[in-house]
């Protein structure tokens, strides 16, 4: 599916330190062969190829969103989009929505749900119960690490009371036994399998559909933080239909309660690679997140949380590592609270390097001064999504703040700290955590306050980034991050025939405005997937 293209008129952003402006690039079988004036540049195009006239067009490298689940986001955001609901009201007239959309008797799920809905409120599955006209109904929080179900739900789940579960993982009950129907971590997937299932081909259509929204926002490709052994073959049949707009790195996700052989026969699988697509790397979660109380911290958060990691046994977690690390497997670890970044950068320090590419934590969204220096002298890849902040207030009013208190909130998301310390900074938006929008994710990396809102306060304004570190992040950084520093990130000639095509320049874009900057063309592999021509 790789493509021959010329594209000649533009103003090209190379982010190559040889030639870092050309107004011309020529793409042949998929990689770039030219880079430079027009008539040079022609030149050197592949005959037949495609002529793309590039007026109006600001070109950057094409952009890598480097933590985003992409194949799970498309299944999970079926059904009521809760985003923005802001009280239990408003989340029953989306779920009464939703009911009326599916015809009525059906199961009702429900994503991205807010923290503050339950600012004074208990969390309770019985509050959404007659909005969903008695029917099942799972929703989850926009962080996926929280979930809500009726009763209804519950008893077609046979969730009848508390559960033991590994890690932070609980059915929160009443003192009388019973479950409220608040599902922390693991214990979501207990209501989560007896939902209803989509086909495998309903599967891939959703994801198809989802990779080609990624496409007209900008998207080239991205870092999956999730994965199985069913994955690899997802990716092939989507690329062999031509599918797979999206490049993939494909991890394989490591639950604390896989016993040995199930690590092996991920590592026996061993990695696979498409044209667009390879695996071969881990995902772990050492912790779950702040404001449930799930992430795992130094000191208690000002609940009394935080003490307790994902994985029961953090040497078995260290020694899984090991285990990938020297079947040739980098890992790549989700950690949001300091004790949980610690432990990261010890097992990636005892397990060594490894050749396919660096070892990652992802979110570090608080951490100690000691821990700071450790990306950049170990190695290590800092992955974080600054879009985020977009739940956090600069008083210090929002669930996350409250819970680690006004010291620990000073030192959140130390974004610029970790990049100027020499650290791969790559960013990312957690979908579907957060938007995967790559306009709005460069704007929260510069501004660290809502785009476009300038009366706003930023939060720990100091750790804005520039608007071309921000670019960076999802350009050089984020193909430095799994290894590709030298195919990817840039446009130069032997460099990956992706290209973003802006029309203005988004280092040069206020960032209040780049959120609206147009994309007007996509090229992934040589082939344009989205032009806003063809959009009418
Ligand atoms: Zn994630």
């Amino acid at each position: 599916m790789s493509g021959d293209l010329v594209i000649v008129g533009a103003r090209v952003r190379t982010l190559d330190p040889a030639r870092p402006w050309a107004s011309s690039v020529a793409i042949a079988d998929g990689t770039v062969v030219a880079v430079g004036a027009d008539d040079e540049v022609r030149a050197a195009a592949a005959a037949g190829s495609e002529l793309v006239d590039g007026r109006g067009m600001a070109i950057v490298p094409g952009l890598t969103d480097s933590h985003s689940h992409p194949f799970l986001g498309a299944l999970e955001t079926r059904g009521a989009d809760l985003a923005g609901a802001a009280s239990v009201e408003q989340v029953r007239e989306r779920l009464a929505a939703e009911r009326r959309r599916c015809g009525g008797g059906e199961c009702i799920t429900g994503h991205s749900l807010e923290y503050r809905v339950f600012d004074v409120v208990e969390v309770s599955g019985e509050l959404f119960a007659e909005a969903v006209g008695g029917n099942p109904a799972l929703l989850t929080f926009f962080d996926f690490h929280t979930g809500v179900a009726t009763p209804a739900a519950l008893s077609l789940a046979g969730v009848d009371g508390a559960r033991s579960l590994e890690g932070a993982g609980e059915v929160v009950c009443r003192a009388d036994g019973l479950p409220t129907g608040e599902l922390r971590e693991s214990a979501i997937e207990l209501v989560a399998v007896a939902m209803p299932e989509p086909t495998r081909e309903q599967r891939l259509d959703l994801i198809a559909a989802a990779l080609a929204d990624m496409n007209r926002v900008g998207l080239t490709a991205s870092h999956m933080m999730d994965g199985t052994l069913e994955t690899p073959d997802e990716c092939r049949t989507l690329e062999a239909g031509g599918r797979l707009t999206v490049r993939q790195v494909v991890p394989f996700t490591a639950h604390p309660s896989m016993n040995d052989d199930e690590v092996g026969a991920a590592i026996a699988a061993g990695a696979q690679a498409g044209r667009l697509w390879r695996s071969g790397w881990a995902k772990l979660f050492i912790d779950g997140v702040v404001e449930p109380g799930t992430a795992w911290l130094e000191q208690p958060d000002t609940a009394g949380r935080g003490m307790v990691p994902n994985w029961p046994d953090p040497d078995r977690y260290a020694r899984v590592i090991a285990r990938f690390a020297a079947a040739g497997f980098p890992s790549i670890t989700h950690a949001i609270g300091d004790r949980g970044v610690r432990c990261a950068l010890d097992a990636y320090r005892a397990a060594g390097q490894v050749a396919r590419g660096p070892h990652r934590v992802e979110h570090i969204e608080t951490m100690q001064d000691d821990q700071l220096p450790r990306f950049a002298a170990e190695g290590v890849v800092a992955s974080q999504q600054a879009i985020h902040l977009q739940w956090m207030n600069p008083d210090h009013s929002d669930p996350w703040s409250r819970a680690l208190g006004d010291e620990r909130s000073r030192r959140g998301f130390r974004t610029a700290e970790l990049r100027r310390s020499g650290a791969v900074l790559a960013l990312g938006s957690d979908w579907p955590v957060a938007g995967y929008d790559p306009r709005e994710g460069m704007a929260w990396a510069r501004l660290r306050r809502r785009p476009g809102d300038s009366d706003a306060e930023a939060y720990n304004p100091e750790q804005r980034l520039t608007a071309l570190e921000a670019l960076e992040g999802y350009t050089t950084q984020a193909a430095l991050a799994v290894a590709d520093g030298e195919v990817a990130g840039r446009v130069a000639p032997g460099f990956r025939g992706d290209l973003t095509c802006f029309a203005g320049d988004p280092v040069e874009c206020d960032a209040d405005e780049l959120p609206q900057l147009p994309v007007l063309m996509t090229v992934v592999d040589g082939r344009a997937v989205w032009r806003a021509d063809d959009a009418g």
